[in-house]
């Protein structure tokens, strides 16, 4: 995958969480709940996923699919 900021050609890969403890469950969001406490319309992600890093920028890119087919994946 070509880096969306720069164009150069990412490394594949993946993203994993390291945690202790309790267990998490990562969503996505909408940009307009950012600041808010209690958050809506997050979308459950799998943390199974692809990830590309691109070393000029020092950004990485990762693709989840969403872990909730149920009420149309949005909880
Ligand atoms: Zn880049």
């Amino acid at each position: 995958m070509n880096c969306p900021v720069c164009g150069s050609q990412c490394k594949k890969g993946f993203i994993e969480a390291r945690s202790h403890g309790t267990a998490t469950r990562e969503c996505w969001y909408p940009a307009s709940e950012e600041d808010k406490l209690h958050k809506r319309n997050g979308i459950p992600l799998y943390w199974d996923n692809t990830a590309y890093y691109c070393e000029r920028c020092k950004k990485a890119f990762a693709t989840f699919d969403n872990a909730d087919i149920t009420n149309n994946g949005i909880v």
